[in-house]
């Protein structure tokens, strides 16, 4: 009987500490309202009444070094495609176009002053998939691409997940493979003829003259 008594006790002990628990974080709660203290330096140690954030309103904020949606400041890009070897789940689709000699100044260089030797029509990130491991980021040789501190860009539609960041248009970029094609194929030709006229005249054609080695990209 004592045992019966026991029981009841500890149940109703146990629903009063609940109770108080819960009552003590509404009341908290109530004190909150309007502000969450998201701002506050020390916010992730403030657990009492932090019960519902008014999202959007109020947002959980991004840690300093958290790691979150993918951008790719293209004008800083090389398209070395080393990021795109590097993503363990092939997320990052690049296609790059050499540049031609006489589109060097046009295509620029970065803001450390490294001459760009291709364009990049395409450099899209699926950012559905990614799983932000930041592996691309830390293998980018220009440090263009980067995480930011955007946690939150759901979209309705999951083909806006793919993140277009790429230099040039259709249009732009068949007119410089265009380019680039005529260039190489007039270069063939004109070594061809060269050989050509080295075997007609039994000498052997001179060997081509090593590109500058910041031509050669070293
Ligand atoms: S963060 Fe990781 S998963 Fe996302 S694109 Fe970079 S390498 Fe791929
Ligand atoms: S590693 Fe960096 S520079 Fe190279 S293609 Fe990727 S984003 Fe561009």
């Amino acid at each position: 009987m004592s045992e019966y008594f026991s029981n009841i006790r500890i149940g109703a002990t146990t629903i009063a500490t609940g109770l108080a628990i819960t009552l003590r974080h509404f009341f908290n709660a109530i004190h909150r309202k309007g502000d969450a203290g998201i701002d506050d330096a020390d916010y992730f140690k403030q657990v009492d009444g932090l019960c519902t954030l008014q999202y959007p309103r109020e947002a959980v904020p991004t840690p300093a070094l958290g790691r979150y949606r993918l951008y790719n400041d293209i004008d800083d890009c090389i398209g070395c495609g080393q990021c795109e070897r590097a993503c363990p789940i092939e997320c990052i689709t690049i296609e790059t176009i050499k540049t031609t000699a006489d589109d060097l100044a046009a295509c620029g260089k970065t803001s450390q002053g490294q001459q760009k030797r291709m364009w990049v029509p395409v450099f899209d990130i699926d950012v559905a998939k990614c799983m932000t491991c930041g592996i691309c980021v830390s293998v980018c040789p220009t440090e263009c691409l980067v995480h930011t501190p955007v946690s939150d860009f759901s979209e309705f539609d999951v083909r806006n997940m793919i993140y277009h960041f790429g230099n040039l248009s259709n249009i732009e970029a068949e007119a410089k493979k265009k380019k680039l094609a005529e260039q190489q194929a007039q270069a063939a030709k004109e070594k061809a003829a060269a050989a050509a006229a080295a075997a007609a005249s039994g000498t052997a054609p001179a060997p081509a003259a090593k590109p500058p080695a910041d031509e050669a990209g070293e």
